[in-house]
């Protein structure tokens, strides 16, 4: 299978001719040659996107609203095929891609159609004048996207920044490119108008870097590791783009002594290992009350190790392949640094050969580590895998202290049956997403982003909306 960028309507190869493979993961085999785009193809990119501004923008919003509802349906029809793809390309288990991955896709359209549908346009009364908040789209935005949730992360940046009338163009991750090449696919199906999305594949220091250089491209909204994002910033801030950075993080779950321990080892076993644990909003780090330690880890190991790593095309499977050969080599190798920083294997530890036609892909075993330093590097670097370590702590003082030790700042949950204890304790965590007694429960509506490292910025709802606008103030004096 060879897939091309998607400019102008159409799908068209790279302007050099050169491709690289991509490699399901879980099984070592190449499945597909994906265009090796440079500033070449971003220019083409964004000179059709440039063509297709006027028109998108001066639609009615509520003729892109309908837009973002055909996109929807189109996509609902091709779900199966989503998840399929999406578990081929990540080695993430299909009913993961399911659940996860196809529904978000199609839901991130509808909510947005929905979300800009209700949006009321702002206006603010003096004694002697009126201000009116007018939106308009902020351009022509550069949307990039990692390769952990491909179309569910593409979807949430390209349906606001669409129903908000900018033109886009986007580059997915390399190691992920068939579902974005999927979306052009229904594009051009539902006769979406041509070079309102412009879809350009390839590495990021060559595709990604030359849309962060673009002077025609207004805004950036970038999801990614934080060492990338520390790049995109320091080539888009002095260029005064507007600037979404959704970045790493390493998410602590907390669980306190009066907190039921069944649901609360269930709760940190799928916050940690969900995804092979390469969810940004993982719990990497399970901070325990010394009270329940001894008590709370036998139910946590249990957990884990009922956890099924297979085949990722098998329904039975819940744990596949880590995105890569190199991703998993990087993930064996904090397993080793752990054990050099004092850390014991509480389960897990190992890479799974299993057979065919996995016996090449890359799948570690979900991995506990007790007994590292809060501070150690195991303990404090994003490593996004199947890897968590667990420390004990000595009352809420302590659990807030580890839990905001590193320069993350992305999520975390708690876990109490003191409702009032937990959101006292959630207010001083510093981070921008914080759950009791649950994980991953999301309202697309609420704000979504990091503080510290993790990020700069919200997404979601009426942020998005924002983000993907530019505000006009309009101050009409009454006669
Ligand atoms: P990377 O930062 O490596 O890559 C993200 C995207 O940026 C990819 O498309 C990548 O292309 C591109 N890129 C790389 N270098 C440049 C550059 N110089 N200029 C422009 N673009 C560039 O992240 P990963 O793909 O490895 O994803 C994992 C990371 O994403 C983790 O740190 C995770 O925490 C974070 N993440 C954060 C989320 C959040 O909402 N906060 C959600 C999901 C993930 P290429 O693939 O070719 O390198």
């Amino acid at each position: 299978m060879q897939i091309d960028n998607f400019i102008g309507g159409e799908f068209i190869t790279p302007r050099n001719g050169s491709y690289l493979d991509n490699h399901n993961p879980a099984t070592g085999t190449v499945t597909a040659r994906i265009p090796s785009s440079t500033d070449d193809d971003v220019e083409l990119a964004v000179h059709a996107a440039e063509k297709a501004l006027v028109s998108w923008a001066d639609l009615p919003r509520k003729k892109r609203i309908e837009w973002l509802r055909k996109i929807a349906e189109a996509l609902e029809l091709r779900k199966d095929e989503i998840a399929r793809v999406e578990s081929m390309d990540t080695g993430k288990p299909i009913n993961l891609a399911k659940r996860v991955d196809a529904s978000r896709s199609v839901a991130n359209f509808e909510f947005f159609a929905k979300h800009a549908e209700n949006l009321v346009d702002k206006k603010y009364e003096m004694v002697d004048a009126t201000n009116y908040v007018v939106r308009k789209p902020v351009g022509i935005v550069g949307l990039i996207t990692p390769w952990n949730l491909p179309l569910y992360l593409l979807t949430w940046k390209i349906a606001p920044a669409l129903v908000m009338g900018n033109t886009i163009v986007a580059k997915p991750s390399e190691l992920t490119p068939l579902t974005a090449n999927l979306l052009c696919e229904v594009l051009t199906s539902i006769k979406f108008p041509p070079g309102v999305i412009n879809v350009v594949h390839g590495l990021g220091p060559s595709a990604g870097q030359a849309i962060l250089e673009h002077p025609k491209i207004k805004a950036i909204s970038f999801t990614g590791g934080t060492l990338t994002g520390k790049i995109v910033a320091q080539t888009a801030a002095p260029m005064f783009k507007k600037l979404s950075l959704e970045l790493g993080g390493k998410n602590a779950t907390i669980i306190l002594d009066d907190a039921d321990l069944p649901n609360a080892a269930k709760g940190a076993a799928r916050a940690a290992f969900t995804n092979s644990g390469q969810v940004c909003l993982c719990g990497s780090r399970i901070l325990i009350d010394s009270k329940i330690y001894d008590e709370f880890m036998p139910l946590l190991i249990k957990e884990v190790e009922a956890m099924t790593v297979g085949n990722p095309a098998d329904e039975k499977t819940d744990i596949g392949s880590v995105i890569s050969q190199p991703h998993m080599e990087k993930v064996l190798s904090y397993i080793d640094l752990a054990k050099q920083e004092g850390g014991k294997i509480a389960t897990g530890g190992g890479r799974i050969i299993l057979p065919e036609p996995n016996s090449n892909g890359a799948f570690i075993e979900p991995t506990i580590v007790e007994g590292l330093n809060i501070e150690s590097r195991c303990a404090t670097e994003e490593i996004f895998g199947p890897f968590a370590s667990v420390h004990r702590f000595n009352g809420d003082d302590e659990a807030v202290r580890m839990a905001n030790i590193t320069q993350y700042g992305l999520a975390g949950s708690i876990w109490t049956s003191d409702l009032n204890r937990g959101k006292n304790l959630a207010e001083n965590i510093e981070s921008g997403i914080l759950w009791i007694n649950t994980w991953l429960h999301r309202d697309l509506r609420t704000p979504f982003g990091g503080v510290k490292n993790s990020g700069v910025g919200r997404e979601g709802g009426d942020w998005s909306l924002n983000f993907f606008s530019e505000l006009t103030n309009i101050c009409v004096k009454d006669e």
